[in-house]
């Protein structure tokens, strides 16, 4: 495979974690030629280095879809390489680095990233890495990617960054943060979004919940893709088999999933948390619509 292929379209989901991107992932994986992902930037450490497994159940390393896209992208998955696109990732793709072009390495770390979607085979490809950070990387280097911009309101992601969840790949922890913390990455994240050389298309998590089907067909139809919803049964989602190299625990969901809000954050988020997070999260929460009634 080398560069010159076809240019593979890449739908890059973005925003700050917790806020919807493996959900609105798993469905757009649904449509007909989207091959979702997962998140790509953590192909590298968790798939490649550590062999944790794919959204399919099987240890990456033994996941005939990526032993695949390895062999025609790389010849392989050599450990060298990923260490490498680690320490390039740690000089290129760093959010505070979003405003400065032209860095010597950038080609070289985008070009391993645009073999890994071209070898995965689809003319449209997911990638839910989310950081901004990425999205600039790509799109400065002219890979072909709009980039749906996921946000949900920030008491809820603060709710969420608070809880405890075991992961299922290992069964440890995953990280947790404090409610000012949640809040100054929600705005941080959120902005770096404002500022790519790409078409940027934002949704927002309730939005999605309320109204499924009339909110994908008009993203299918902003991203050019076929809006085929038969998978979705009123609020049933009928999810098959992803092959995500990394993601949040639905990555793992396959069969009949109810699309419902999760508005425990009201009566979880103590009082203080969610003043807190308002005025940390203020004007941008007013901007995305998120309001008083959201407080
Ligand atoms: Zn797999």
């Amino acid at each position: 495979m080398t560069d010159r292929s076809p240019a593979t379209r890449v739908v890059f989901l973005g925003g700050l974690g917790r806020s919807g991107t493996t959900l609105l992932e798993r469905l757009l994986g649904q449509l007909p030629g989207v091959a979702p992902l997962g998140e790509v930037v953590h192909l590298w450490a968790r798939g490649v280095l550590a062999g944790e497994p794919c959204g399919c159940g099987r240890p990456f390393p033994d996941c005939p879809f990526w032993r695949g896209v390895g062999e025609r992208a790389f010849g392989g998955w050599p450990p060298a390489l990923a260490e490498r696109m680690l320490s390039l990732r740690h000089r290129v793709d760093r959010t505070r680095r979003i405003p400065r072009i032209g860095h010597p390495d950038l080609g070289e770390y985008v070009r391993a990233f645009r073999r890994v979607y071209e070898a995965a085979g689809a003319p449209v490809v997911i990638d839910s890495s989310k950081h901004a950070s990425l999205a600039y990387c790509l799109a400065e280097s002219g890979v072909r990617v709009h980039v749906v911009h996921v946000v949900r309101a920030p008491q809820a992601v603060a709710h969420s960054w608070r809880k405890t969840v075991a992961r299922p790949e290992d069964g440890r922890p995953m990280t947790r943060w404090g409610a000012a913390r949640t809040a100054l990455h929600w705005t941080a994240q959120n902005l770096a979004f404002d500022r790519l050389p790409a078409p940027v298309t934002r949704v927002r998590y309730e939005d999605l919940l309320a109204a499924p089907r009339a909110t994908l067909t008009a993203l299918a139809t902003t991203l050019g893709l076929e809006p085929d919803l038969s998978f979705l049964d009123g609020p049933t989602a009928h999810l098959t088999t992803a092959h995500t190299a990394s993601g949040n625990p639905m990555r793992f969901t396959v069969g009949p999933v109810e699309l419902a809000r999760d508005d425990a954050w009201h009566s979880a988020l103590p009082r203080r948390h969610r003043r807190l997070v308002t005025a940390l999260t203020w004007p941008l929460s007013t901007r995305y619509g998120y309001g008083g009634a959201a407080a």
